[in-house]
Order: structure tokens, then C-alpha cells, then sequence
């Protein structure tokens, strides 16, 4: 078993992100400058949000958090994006998911202007990214691409399982992997809560993508042996033993599944820190107008 690690490949590539960042600086005399956008006090959001931010400085990028109680209304937020979409300040922004119950986020993501959606969840994005064109593309996803590019995983040919349907993950990463590029050119099987004969489909796949939210889901004898395993879960546990008081799973039995896997991703340490990286380079792009003139 090799490990994905995470952290080697987001150390490195932030760096090289660092490189054109000041690229950037140096030809436009502004950093590339990324806005989020929080709504509440989830304590999940706090932490993602709290690390793009820092990791957005570390690179070089210009970061802006607008932060509102969870009794905003959605015209407000609405009105806040919009003002945002028209700042010719700012490369890219995200709205942290989940909104409170009375915020709808389709509407919300409607409303991002899809040149500064590096998120890549604006449909204009996705619907690029189906027809292979450039695109913002989701950040997990693209995360998960950059790591199988780095360590050169052969991905042709190869049955893809992609289990979870989310919008952000799993849906995006079951057309990215059947697209016709590197990596790419799988035989991909998407599924869900619905799926028949699931423990059968996940055994004959020679790449499993585990994105359900469920800690320990994929257990070693649904793996096939040396599969490649991409384990996108984060499961929050409270824990005495650590000094954040809570401890992160994926969805996947890594103890017992690694003997089994040629590659494995990590939790934490794998597909969380890709992650960021693929925020970092959707906004360097966006900055660098190389998507969207
Ligand atoms: P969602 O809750 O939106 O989706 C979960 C998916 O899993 C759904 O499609 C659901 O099916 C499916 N599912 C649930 N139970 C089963 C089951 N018993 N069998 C098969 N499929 C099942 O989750 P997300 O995609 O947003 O996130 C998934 C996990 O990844 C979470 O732990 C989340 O925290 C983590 N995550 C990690 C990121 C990272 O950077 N590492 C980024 C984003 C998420 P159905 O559609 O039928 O309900």
C-alpha cells in the first residue's frame, strides 16, 4: 500500500501557487483576492472557512470574510453577492454551505457570478464542466484530480466507483472521471442511498471514490485488492484525546482497507487539504483570467 498524502502534494503546490500569485502581484500590482461569505456559527463551517482564509494569506492571496448571523434573510445575502459580483477587487467567492432553512442555495449559487464562482458550483460551471470545456471546476473534485495527477495514477480503462450523489462531490467526480482526459477515461458507476448490490458494485471497482458522510462505510471486504481508494469523508467525533476536542474519520476503514489498497487516501491528511488546493488555483485562475476574458 502507498499512501496519497495530502499534505506532501498541497505543500508543494501551494507553493508553486505562491510563485504565480506573486507573478500576479508583480504584472497587476494586486493579489489575487478571494471573498467568503458565513453565514451562522456552524462549528464544521467556522473551520473550513477559519483555513481557506489562512491559506489563502499563506500563498499570497488577499482574503475578505463577510460574516452575518443565521437570521439574515436571503434578500440581504442576495444583495451582498451582487455587490460582490460587481467589485472588479475580487477574483473569486464562496458562500459556506449549509445556509440556514430559509436561505434557499440554488438561489444563492444562482446569484454568484459564474466568473467568480471558484466553487464551481454555478450551473454554467458544471454545464462546462460536462462538455469538457474550462471551467471553475468543484473544489473536492479538482483536489482529488491534482493528487491522481501527482502520483501519475493510470486511470484509463479503469471502473471508477463513485459512491454519494452530492452536488459538490460525488455528481461532479463521476463526470469528471468519465471525461475524456487525464485522469479521466473511466467506466464510471455513480451511486447512492439507492443502489442495489452495493458491497458487489465497490468490489469490482478498480477505483473507489467514497464521498457519503458515513464514518467506516467502506470496509475492507467490499474492496477489491489493490484498488485505488479516495476517501472524501470528514466525520466529526467529540474526543477527550486531542486538543481540538474532536477527532476526524473518513468514510472509509483505513486500518483494515490499506492492506488491501495499492493507494489510499488518508483522514485527515488526504483529500481535505486537496481541497484547498483546488479553491487556490479555481481563484489564481480567475485572477489570471484564464478561464473567463
Ligand atoms: P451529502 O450528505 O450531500 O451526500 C451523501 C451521499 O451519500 C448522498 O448521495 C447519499 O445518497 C449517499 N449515501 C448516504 N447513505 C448511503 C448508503 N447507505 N449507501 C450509499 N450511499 C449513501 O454529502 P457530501 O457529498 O457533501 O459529503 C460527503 C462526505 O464528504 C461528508 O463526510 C463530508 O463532510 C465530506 N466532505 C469532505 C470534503 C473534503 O474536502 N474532504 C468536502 C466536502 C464534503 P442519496 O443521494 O440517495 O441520499
Amino acid at each position: 500500500m502507498q499512501l496519497l498524502d495530502g499534505k506532501y502534494v498541497s505543500e508543494k503546490l501551494k507553493q508553486e501557487i505562491a510563485n504565480e500569485a506573486a507573478e500576479v502581484l508583480a504584472n497587476s500590482g494586486r493579489k489575487p483576492h478571494l471573498v467568503a461569505i458565513l453565514v451562522g456559527n456552524d462549528g464544521g463551517s467556522e473551520t473550513y472557512v477559519a483555513s481557506k482564509m489562512k491559506n489563502c494569506e499563506k500563498v499570497g492571496f488577499r482574503s475578505s470574510l463577510v460574516r452575518y448571523d443565521e437570521t439574515v434573510s436571503e434578500e440581504e445575502l442576495l444583495a451582498k453577492v451582487e455587490e460582490i459580483n460587481q467589485d472588479p477587487e475580487v477574483d473569486g467567492l464562496i458562500v459556506q454551505l449549509p445556509l440556514p432553512k430559509h436561505i434557499d442555495p440554488e438561489k444563492v449559487t444562482e446569484k454568484i457570478d459564474h466568473r467568480k464562482d471558484v466553487d464551481g458550483f454555478h450551473p454554467i460551471n458544471l454545464g462546462r464542466m460536462m462538455r469538457n470545456l474550462p471551467c471553475f471546476i468543484p473544489a473536492t473534485p479538482y483536489g482529488i484530480l491534482l493528487m491522481l495527477e501527482e502520483y501519475k495514477i493510470d486511470t484509463a480503462g479503469k471502473h471508477c466507483v463513485v459512491i454519494g450523489r452530492s452536488n459538490i462531490v460525488g455528481s461532479p467526480m463521476s463526470i469528471l472521471m468519465a471525461r475524456n482526459s487525464n485522469p479521466g477515461n473511466c467506466t464510471v458507476t455513480l451511486t447512492h442511498s439507492r443502489t442495489k448490490n452495493l458491497e458487489e458494485i465497490v468490489r469490482s471497482a478498480d477505483i473507489v471514490v467514497a464521498a457519503i458522510g458515513k464514518k467506516n462505510f467502506v470496509t475492507a471486504d467490499m474492496v477489491k485488492e489493490g484498488a485505488v481508494v479516495i476517501d472524501v469523508g470528514i466525520n466529526r467525533e467529540i474526543s477527550t484525546t486531542t486538543k481540538s476536542g474532536f477527532k476526524l474519520f473518513g468514510d472509509v476503514d483505513f486500518e483494515n482497507v490499506a492492506p488491501k489498497a495499492s493507494w489510499i487516501t488518508p483522514v485527515p491528511g488526504g483529500v481535505g487539504l486537496m481541497t484547498i488546493i483546488g479553491l487556490l488555483r479555481n481563484t489564481l485562475a480567475s485572477a489570471k483570467k484564464e478561464i473567463y476574458k
